[in-house]
């Protein structure tokens, strides 16, 4: 193994930091750390940056501001964002910008980073905040990769890593099935930790990657693939520093003595994550995709382990399949025969999950021929398709059978629908990723695909849709469109929840390529348009295209914003949360030119803020 932080080998174990790698993936870490330095051309920048200031905060101001807060924390715990910035890849993250830059690299970045160690010390920051009026910005890890990374959506806010400091597993109750964490828990150390104390009765859900945090996944409304899949439906309780410096607790943590695993009385210390509701308004949602509260402790509802567990894979071989197998899903899914937010994926998909970069497939400008990835898939075991249907059955085996004889009936009616034999799959085909993805098993091998370019970086354009073979065939039909006119490969999959499904087409891009930027950027803000247009919204997107996404939600001339720029008000007069984050500006931004559209130029930065 690799002890020098300069071996290109190296990759963080979990055991030494908190966002590092469990010890049994380090090796296909390694592996992707190889891929990911082997197809990166830019050499590291040198470059010496100026300093960043707030908005509004003269760099006098500034200083004497931050050397107050070194006081308050500790000098280790404050640093300034002047270093040269260095990408890294996703082990090894920055926390001073987005890797996954779609603007310079520069734009969107911290004055400073600040690590407190608790609750109090997160207060603390939030008052300093409030007598500078200097904006912040929370993370828990900072692996928010394809929304924006661990950066803040003003230049110049004060970045507030959670993850660092807090990042304690508070409890894990083995009878109740939940745990509670603090923003540097990652899906990777809640597995290890539920592994480690035996719990083999006690699954947990885990994103394609287990890297994020469980906090900042939940509050950005990911999603993952066993039954437990939409995580903010399955949180229970928060603990929440508001933008004004007081804590409250949700649900049954607002019930005195009732809200800590730290509590003396054993009856006491259950209730907290077992009723998600408590009394009066349920507040929680408002702390989700908003800019309202610093979440510094989550409750989560662990599924129990289903006694068995299988997954299948089908491929169909045409385009046009894909109207049928919608409709066959959409009865299958709500009526839980189908049981997971399982995938079905394009095969280019099949394809870029290899790992290899396009131009092993194609050398040419614009959109990569299809008939190239036919021949190129018909040679792999999967054979020739356009679509395949990872899914998972749950149970013990004559429960799994029952369910298996009714998807295999329906699957088939599609001609030429094969199902995949596993046991004629090799242990590094992508197949047995889901597996272990669907199966609470945190793993890496989904960061493969970012590399289908030198440089690779991804956004997503996520719309939400019903379940119809209509509304399928006229999004992917629009996104092609689109993907042809800016020559960029279309890499569709579409996400099936329970009445709804997601189409995530992630553009994968050369970050050091100011006009593949564009091309991104561009292609990114029509889909939305087009999307809007027939009445599709995106169910969670990056920093740059927030204010685009929250103005397509403008029923009844914009009535929620006009709600949550009022819940905003009232909850952070100096408007110091997480400015603009979801489209909602505080008072002090608002009518000043900061949303970002392509009609202000794609400029992230208005014109000043209001005086005080
Ligand atoms: P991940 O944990 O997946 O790496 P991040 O830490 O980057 O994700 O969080 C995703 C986004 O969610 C952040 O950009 C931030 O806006 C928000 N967020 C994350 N953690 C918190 C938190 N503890 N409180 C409030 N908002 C948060």
């Amino acid at each position: 193994m690799a002890d020098s932080k300069d071996d290109s080998t190296y990759v963080p174990l979990l055991s030494e930091r908190y966002s590092g790698i469990p010890e049994s993936l380090l090796e296909k870490a390694q592996q992707a750390k190889a891929h990911a330095l082997s197809v990166t051309t830019e050499t590291q920048s040198t470059k010496q940056r100026s300093p960043v200031y707030p908005p509004g905060v003269e760099r006098r101001v500034f200083d004497e501001a931050v050397n107050e807060l070194r006081d308050q924390l500790g000098a280790d715990h404050v640093t300034l964002n002047n270093q040269p910035l260095k990408d890294g890849w996703y082990m090894e993250h920055p926390n001073t910008h987005d890797m996954m830059y779609v603007l310079d690299q520069d734009e969107l970045v911290p004055s400073a980073m600040v690590y407190p160690g608790s609750t109090e010390e997160v207060q603390q920051v939030v008052r300093w905040a409030n007598k500078y009026h200097i904006p912040i910005f929370p993370i828990s890890m900072g692996r928010n990769f394809g929304y924006g990374g661990a950066a803040p959506r003003v230049r110049g806010s004060v970045l507030v890593d959670l993850g660092r400091r807090m990042n304690k597993i508070l409890d894990i109750n083995p009878d109740d099935y939940t745990c509670l964490v603090e923003p540097g828990v990652s899906f990777f150390a809640l597995y290890d930790e539920v592994k480690r104390r035996g719990y083999n009765h006690l699954w947990i859900d885990t994103p394609d990657v287990g890297g994020g945090s469980v906090i900042g996944n939940t509050v950005d409304r990911g999603v993952g693939y066993t039954p437990y899949g939409d995580h903010w439906a399955v949180h229970s309780g928060l603990e929440v520093v508001l933008p004004t410096a007081e804590v409250i607790r949700t649900g049954m943590g607002a019930l005195p003595g009732n809200n800590t695993v730290l509590s003396t009385n054993p009856f006491l210390r259950m209730q907290w994550q077992a009723f998600p509701y408590g009394f009066g308004p349920y507040s929680d949602g408002i702390f989700s995709q908003s800019n309202y509260g610093i979440v510094t402790k989550m409750g989560m509802a662990l599924m129990p382990n289903p006694g068995g567990f299988e997954s299948f894979a089908y491929t169909f071989p045409k385009e046009e399949d894909l109207t049928q197998l919608i409709e066959i899903i959409r009865p299958l899914r709500i009526s839980n025969i189908l049981e997971n937010a399982a995938q079905l994926r394009h095969v280019i998909q099949s394809i870029a999950v290899l790992g290899k970069p396009r131009s092993t497939y194609y050398k040419g400008e614009g959109a990569i021929p299809i008939d190239i990835i036919h021949k190129a898939v018909s040679e792999t075991a999967l054979g020739d398709h356009t679509w395949i249907y990872f899914g998972m059955s749950y149970g013990p085996p004559h429960i799994r059978k029952y369910k298996l004889d009714i998807i295999d009936a329906e699957f088939n009616k599609v001609p030429g629908a094969q199902r995949i034999d596993p046991t004629t799959l090799s242990p590094d085909e992508y197949f047995w990723a889901r597996d272990k993805i669907a199966s609470g098993t945190p793993d890496v091998q989904e960061l493969r695909w970012v590399q289908w370019v030198p440089n690779g970086a991804h956004i997503a354009f996520s719309p939400v849709s019903p379940i119809r073979g209509a509304d399928a065939t006229r999004l992917i039909e629009m996104a092609r469109r689109r993907h042809d006119e800016f020559g960029i490969d279309l890499l569709p999959a579409f996400i099936v929840g329970l009445r709804e499904m997601h189409l995530i087409v992630e553009i994968v891009f050369d970050r050091t390529d100011g006009a593949r930027r564009k091309a991104a950027l561009d292609c990114l803000r029509a889909m939305i348009d087009d999307a809007a247009a027939y009445g599709y919204g995106e169910y969670r997107t990056h920093l740059v295209l927030m204010d685009q996404i929250a103005g397509t939600y403008n029923w009844n001339d914009g009535a929620l914003m006009k709600f949550n720029e009022k819940l905003k008000d009232a909850l952070d007069p100096n408007g110091i949360l997480a400015p603009g984050r979801c489209g909602i500006w505080p008072r002090k931004y608002r009518g000043r030119g900061w949303e970002m559209t392509r009609e202000s130029g794609e400029s992230s930065q208005g014109n000043g803020v209001a005086a005080d």
